[in-house]
């Protein structure tokens, strides 16, 4: 289950440092998390920290 980061993202690179394996990178209009390299963020963190620092709400794990 990678993030997957909603329409809604306004880019504010927020979650873009917290990644721990580096998925999350600039898409056509806005970040995108690159499923191949999300691991939930397990062996990091308790939960995954990209939601968790997200103003806006707008990743979920799908
Ligand atoms: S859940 Fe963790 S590993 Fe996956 S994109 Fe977010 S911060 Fe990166
Ligand atoms: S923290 Fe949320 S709003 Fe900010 S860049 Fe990441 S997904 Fe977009």
């Amino acid at each position: 289950m990678p993030a997957v980061i909603e329409v809604s993202c306004i880019n504010c690179d927020m979650c873009v440092p917290e990644c721990p394996n580096e998925a999350i990178s600039m898409g056509t209009r806005h970040y995108e998390v690159d499923p191949l390299l999300c691991t939930e963020c397990i062996g990091y963190y308790d939960k995954p920290t990209c939601i968790a620092v997200c103003p806006l709400d707008c990743i979920t794990l799908v």
